[in-house]
């Protein structure tokens, strides 16, 4: 199999992992209003079981 012929740097290791983080970070960009916890949009917030201003769920 061919082989890589240098090393990568810290340089392109970094800008590698910049990238991955920006593209896992998208999906849940969406802010609970009642705690400010990122959370997943148009889904209840899992930090303190809010939905649209009301508590839908008991968060322990
Ligand atoms: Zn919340």
């Amino acid at each position: 199999m061919a082989a890589p012929k240098r090393k990568k740097s810290k340089a392109k290791t970094a800008m590698r992992k910049a990238h991955w983080l920006k593209k896992v970070n998208i999906p849940g960009l969406s802010l609970c209003p009642e705690c400010g916890q990122p959370k997943a949009p148009h889904r209840v917030c899992p930090h303190c079981g809010y939905y649209k201003d009301k508590e839908v769920i008991e968060v322990v």
